[in-house]
């Protein structure tokens, strides 16, 4: 029982994590990131996609959460959209926690902060995950990306960022 035990949590800490995440009437579906890139499946990265179709003609609009999942503003915008939102023409897609690998790590600019920032609303207690920025761990390392601009006088000026 202890092994079993052992193993679901290795595979809890290597999977994608889930939120409590409670969609509306308005999602028609759900996938995973994985759908679309195969190679995500099983990993922190993936993460849960959001799919509100109207089944009337119209554009598509996708919204991102959690790019930085210390931005906690922009996860409740998206979680919001999720479970209150119907959309009157065309589709919505959300994707709460675009940015999923980088939940499972503390901030160390804000001890304070983590790892759950905790609602009180209607009534409930809801609590969200609070991540890191950018983790290391998960991340490829930065390629330098430069670019080459000419300038009206006919030299040419190089800007490279990470
Ligand atoms: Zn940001």
């Amino acid at each position: 029982m202890a092994a079993l035990l052992a193993l679901s949590a290795l595979a809890f800490a290597q999977g994608p994590f889930t939120h409590d995440i409670r969609p509306g009437y308005g999602v028609t579906s759900i996938g995973w990131l994985s759908d679309y890139l195969p190679a995500l499946r099983g990993s922190p990265g993936d993460t849960r996609v959001y799919f509100l179709e109207s089944g009337a003609p119209g554009g598509t609009a996708v919204v991102l959460g959690g790019t930085h999942p210390n931005e906690i503003a922009g996860i409740m915008a998206a979680v919001i959209l999720v479970e209150k939102a119907t959309v009157q023409a065309g589709r919505l897609i959300v994707i709460p926690h675009a940015n999923n690998a980088a939940f499972g790590y503390p901030d160390p600019r804000c001890p304070s902060c983590g790892p759950w920032v905790t609602f009180h609303f209607d009534g409930a207690t809801r609590s969200f995950r609070y991540g890191l920025v950018s983790p290391t761990r998960h991340s490829r390392p930065r390629i330098q990306q430069c670019t080459s601009i000419r300038l009206a006088s006919s030299s040419q000026e190089r800007r490279c960022g990470t």
